[in-house]
């Protein structure tokens, strides 16, 4: 399965968003692999005439990160690179001139390789080999009962992200008025299965962690599923579960 699948290949994405010039934000994967090479380079800005910036713009233009949404032209350019890398610099500790563009996003990663550098860069390095295989796509974290059938790479991927077994329990235990179903089709398992169903139900990150990064979850960024739409969900890249709500009453109608 290809993350990039749903809209067709890198030209005509691109193709898709000439006219709309949306500015598509920097998600954690892409700045853990940016700001690998920014350290490398002493936290020298990464100029766009330079190698390194080429070979960014390469790895991440093809949007592999943000699978379902269309490329502006200019995505992940040699200039958006050096301007990403020149705000980088801004956040850290050393630098003294005017700060440019405060992203929180932008500090946290920084942060982070000053924190623990060694698993910054092998975190860089497991990103880079699955934008190099042009298939990126993040196993969700909780769901344990799918992990089996994905393949073993994908595994790898979430393995090395935080997790919190127990927050699943939390978010079930947490269900209003102890009625569990699904929150976009109001599938029961136990209305449908009895007492074998009884207490069973997906439970869904709405924030990918590529996206955010790792952080502390809140049961307010879960959310109960059923098996098969969480499936529906996950496939072609991850939508949200409004977006996915509004499809189901699409179709229905
Ligand atoms: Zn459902
Ligand atoms: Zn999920």
């Amino acid at each position: 399965m290809a993350a990039c699948g749903r809209l067709g290949s890198v030209d005509e994405r691109r193709g898709a968003a000439v006219e709309s010039k949306l500015a598509i934000n920097w998600v954690w994967d892409e700045l853990v692999v940016l700001t690998d090479v920014l350290e490398r380079r002493g936290w020298r800005e990464i100029r766009s005439t330079s190698e390194d910036a080429l070979e960014l713009s390469g790895l991440l233009g093809r949007g592999l990160l943000h699978p379902t949404v269309a490329l502006p032209d200019n995505f992940r350019s040699v200039n958006s690179i050096q301007l990403k890398s020149a705000n980088i610099r801004t956040t850290r500790p050393s630098y003294l001139g005017r700060k440019t563009n405060n992203n929180v996003l932008d500090k946290r990663v920084g942060d982070a390789f000053d924190r623990d550098l060694i698993r910054m860069r092998s975190e860089a390095a497991v990103i880079r080999v699955f934008l190099e295989a042009g298939d990126y796509v993040e196993q969700d974290p909780l769901d344990v009962d799918r992990a089996a059938d994905e393949g073993k790479v994908l595994r790898t991927l979430s393995v090395r992200r935080e997790r919190d077994p127990k927050l699943r329990q939390r978010k079930i235990d947490a269900a209003p008025g102890g009625v569990i179903s699904c929150e976009v089709c109001g599938f029961s398992f136990s209305a449908r299965y009895g007492n074998r169903g009884k207490g069973y139900i997906e439970v869904h990150h709405t924030v990918p962690l590529h996206v955010s990064g790792p952080r502390r979850n809140s049961l307010d960024d879960l959310a109960l599923l059923c098996a098969n739409c969480h499936r529906m969900i996950h496939r072609g890249g991850w939508i949200t579960v409004d977006e996915l709500r509004v499809l189901v009453t699409k179709a229905l109608s």
